[in-house]
């Protein structure tokens, strides 16, 4: 639900909430700001790939937290390695070293290939990152008026000021005026409308900015072509391809970086959502060109680097690069399509491994959403389509058992 601008389409739906969850959503209500359009179920516990709300209900998730809990519920390893953390160190401030950042900054470095990064706490934090390390780039080398960022239509890239105007989509370009300058935009998948855009910014461009697929935007993949046009036109004129994996990224599509699908490597890659497992962390990667941009004070985070978040993160990255892990991530994607293939209701399914988007022929992906929650299961939703996020780590059976709810719903 979040990347909505508002969301009215949910409000109002479910107006009561299950029997056992009132008290805590009475008491939420009155003192939490009103910035989400909530379901009225409190949760309580989760476990595994399910969860349970105040009333005892339980619900196979097929969202993971809008794809943070990578490994499931309070999966135990990863309990035990962020408690022990705890137990040890807590945080400390960045002006010092900690063991545990180094290890899981060395590990992620292997498993992408990107020699350096920047710890932050979120995804827009990652960008925001991104577009500082980016501009400074191009400041360095080519000095002053070279700092737009191409992005493109649909995308979302997170709720700061920054990257709320790096997010191509109009309901996000209001009430906060003035945005930052220096985005522009362009339609997703046409090669020759970015040539056009590259042409009339010619020698003011530092970045072009992209998902591999658009996830708040609708669950759309970007086409080899015209991924492969971005990388060539910018690689002529040493614009940074900045890819923001913060949905893609860690294992969700099957690899560990959806970019290797495409098979390129960006100058910046950002990763967020199931990078620690549902510990807040956010990552900014790049390659060599950016290795010298920041020096010390131009950036920094009190909480980056967190090491009980790094603590977990290590624990995903160990269970990531298992044996046969990403394989299995594949494999239940096609599970889930070929499923959903016999379902009339279901027009046509798009993403790539556990990231799916759901297109429906008559129904309203909200209802279904709504409607799930009474038959115990979680699905998000992304644009009019049903999203689905599901641990990395859920098994062939709850999918079978989760999908198999979901049918029922869209043909019920
Ligand atoms: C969720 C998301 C963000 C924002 O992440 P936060 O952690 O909510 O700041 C940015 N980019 C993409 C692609 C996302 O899916």
């Amino acid at each position: 639900m979040t990347g909505k601008a508002d969301n009215t389409d949910i409000t109002g739906i479910m107006d009561t909430a299950p029997s056992g969850n009132e008290k805590t959503i009475e008491k939420f209500d009155r003192h939490v700001m009103h910035s989400y359009g909530r379901f009225p179920i409190a949760m309580k516990q989760g476990s595994g790939r399910s969860c349970t709300d105040e009333s005892g209900r339980e619900y196979i998730d097929l969202g993971s937290g809008i794809g943070t809990n990578s490994l499931g519920y309070c999966d135990e390893k990863w309990a035990d390695a962020v408690c022990s953390q705890v137990r040890t160190l807590q945080h400390n401030s960045n002006y010092y070293y900690t063991e545990v950042q180094a290890q899981f900054a060395e590990r992620l470095s292997e498993m992408t290939g990107c020699r350096n990064m920047f710890f932050c706490n979120s995804g827009a934090e990652a960008n925001e990152c991104a577009i500082k390390l980016a501009r400074k780039y191009s400041f360095d080398k080519y000095g002053e008026g070279r700092n737009i960022i191409i992005t493109l239509v649909n995308s979302f890239h997170g709720r700061t000021m920054a990257t709320l105007a790096a997010t191509g989509q109009d309901t996000f370009h209001n009430y906060f005026f003035p945005f930052p300058g220096g985005f522009e935009y362009t339609p997703a998948n046409d090669i020759p409308a970015l040539e056009a855009k590259l042409r009339e910014l010619d020698g003011r461009v530092c970045a072009v900015m992209m998902e591999y697929i658009q996830g708040e935007g609708g669950v759309n993949p970007l086409s080899q072509d015209f991924v492969d046009a971005v990388f060539s036109l910018c690689g002529e004129k040493d614009i940074l391809v900045i890819t923001d994996e913060v949905q893609t990224g860690v294992g969700r599509t099957g690899r560990f970086l959806a970019g290797e699908w495409f098979g390129h490597r960006a100058d910046i890659v950002t990763l967020a959502k199931g990078i620690a497992g549902g510990l807040p962390m956010g990552v900014c990667l790049s390659g060599e060109k950016c290795s010298g941009v920041f020096t010390p004070g131009t950036h920094g985070s009190t909480f980056g680097g967190n090491p009980v978040s790094c603590a977990g993160g290590l624990a995903v990255l160990d269970r990531v690069a298992s044996e046969g892990f990403l394989d299995s991530v594949t494999a239940k994607g096609q599970l889930i399509r070929d499923m959903l293939s016999s379902c009339s209701e279901v027009v046509s399914v798009s993403g790539i491994g556990l990231m799916i988007g759901i297109e429906l022929k008559t129904k309203k992906a909200a209802e279904v959403a709504r409607t799930a929650l009474d038959r115990g299961l979680l699905v998000l939703t992304a644009k009019e389509k049903v999203r689905l996020l599901p641990p990395l780590t859920i098994t062939e059976n709850e999918l079978r058992r989760g999908i198999e709810i979901l049918i029922d719903i869209l043909e019920g």
